[in-house]
């Protein structure tokens, strides 16, 4: 059923996790539904909400059991993701931007280190930010200019600044990646270092205002002269770039999942008011025109929850093609969402328009989930020569054999 993701084929969780989930799905309807338009009324870091979800254990999903968390599959997070965003951007975002945030130090800070901060982080007594982005680099990420050279004291010392970084004015530590002074060019040249919030020459910028995605404010970080200890190191020097990949993979699954949930509650509520409102003697959706809309954005909301839940399975497995998964699912889904929420806004008429209805919060907060993690055009760019470069490793089938020949004379 569009509407409803349980029972789905592709959805057998264990005990435990089914467990959890059912949880998330009391609190959505108890708890983050009904607070959902409070939280994102201004652009505040929404303390209750993430409080709350850690409390849960939802939070401490993304970390290992080892200190404190539950290492659920990624199909469950997808799941939990999904339930959230139908209701609340906010509290969807505080999970994958959890993940996105601490994920480099899941996998890559030395034990004493994972020791000292992700119990921390997976409880929600402290928090991190991933800091990526720059001014002048985005998308294109080999234009990094923050510059990190040995302190000659054992360790590093940082320069630069990061741009949009979410959660910084209420992160503890940052996760930055960096440029070696003078070293390799290209991917080989980066590393990731944690960097705590007080440590001497960093400084965060007020609030920086936006359209939409409120509760998670975003940031600009200066890292001055800051003296970084050998041990902040995440993985080997050089592995900033492998680090971010990894990272980004799991994030961009997470706003597959926002999206694929946001569409599914805008949907709900369109078809709601259109099986309601009545309009020249018969209720909106008695209209061929809008069931055909309705039909179609069931129809594809469907095909998307099979790719957004057959991409967590392929993460699931180790599968070595995740991540072209991942770049497909997250272009396809949040353009679908950000296409969704504008016809069901549209089907509310002047309703959909207002803020009393969750239409116009959730049409702003969909315009994030195509920008951040890779834009659609990124992942375009990444999925085309992926075809292109899979289509030259196949075997020809004998039907499609074309001489050269044919091709460049006509
Ligand atoms: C609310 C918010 C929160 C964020 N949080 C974080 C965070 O916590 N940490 C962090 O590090 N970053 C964060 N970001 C940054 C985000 O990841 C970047 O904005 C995103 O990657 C795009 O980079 P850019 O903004 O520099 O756009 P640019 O790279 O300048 O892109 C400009 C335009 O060019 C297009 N483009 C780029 N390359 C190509 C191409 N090859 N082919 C065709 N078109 C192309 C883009 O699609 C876009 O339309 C956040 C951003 C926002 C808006």
């Amino acid at each position: 059923m569009p509407l409803h993701a349980d029972p789905h084929p592709l959805v057998n969780l264990p005990p435990e996790e089914a467990k959890l989930l059912a949880r998330v799905q009391s609190l959505v309807a108890e708890k983050i539904g009904p607070d959902a338009e409070r939280v994102a009324r201004e652009d505040v870091f929404a303390w209750d909400t993430f409080r709350l979800l850690s409390a849960e254990g939802i939070v401490g999903t993304a970390f290992p059991r080892a200190y404190g968390g539950s290492e659920a599959s990624m199909l469950l997070r997808v799941r939990i993701i999904e339930e959230l965003a139908g209701v609340c951007s906010t509290a969807a975002s505080l999970i994958t931007g959890t993940d996105l945030s601490s994920r480099p130090i899941v996998a890559g800070a030395s034990e004493a280190l994972q020791r000292e901060l992700i119990g921390d982080l997976a409880s929600g007594a402290r928090q991190s930010a991933f800091a990526l982005t720059e001014p002048g680099a985005g998308s294109d990420v080999a234009r990094l200019a923050a510059r990190y050279a040995p302190s000659g004291k054992g360790g590093w010392v940082l320069n630069g600044r990061k741009k949009f970084i979410t959660r910084a004015n209420v992160a503890d530590m940052f996760v930055v990646v960096a440029r070696q002074e003078d070293g390799p060019a290209g991917a080989k040249g980066l590393s990731a270092f944690v960097v705590p919030r007080d440590a001497k020459g960093v400084s965060v910028s007020p609030v920086i205002p936006k359209l939409g995605w409120y509760g998670v404010p975003i940031a600009m970080v200066d890292f001055e002269n800051v003296q970084v200890q050998a041990g902040h190191l995440l993985g080997q020097e050089g592995q900033g770039m492998a680090l971010a990949q990894d990272t980004l993979l799991r994030a961009r699954i997470g706003h597959a999942a926002i999206a694929l949930g946001r569409a599914t509650g805008a949907l709900r509520i369109a078809a709601q008011y259109a099986g309601q409102r009545q309009v020249f003697g018969q209720a909106v959706g008695e209209h061929q025109g809008i069931q055909w809309m309705l039909a179609e954005m069931a129809a594809q909301i469907e095909a998307t929850r099979c790719l957004v839940y057959s991409t967590a399975l392929r993460y699931d497995a180790g599968d070595k093609d995740a991540s072209i998964h991942a770049s497909i699912a997250k272009m396809h889904a949040t353009d679908l969402c950000m296409k969704i929420v504008v016809d069901c806004l549209q089907l509310l008429g002047g309703n959909g328009y207002l803020k009393a209805f969750p239409l116009e919060r959730f049409m702003r907060d969909a315009k994030m989930n195509q920008i951040g993690e890779g834009t659609s055009e990124v992942h375009k760019t990444l999925i085309g020569r992926h075809v292109l470069r899979t289509a030259g490793e196949m075997a020809q089938h004998p039907c499609l054999a074309m001489e050269p020949d044919l091709w460049c004379h006509g």
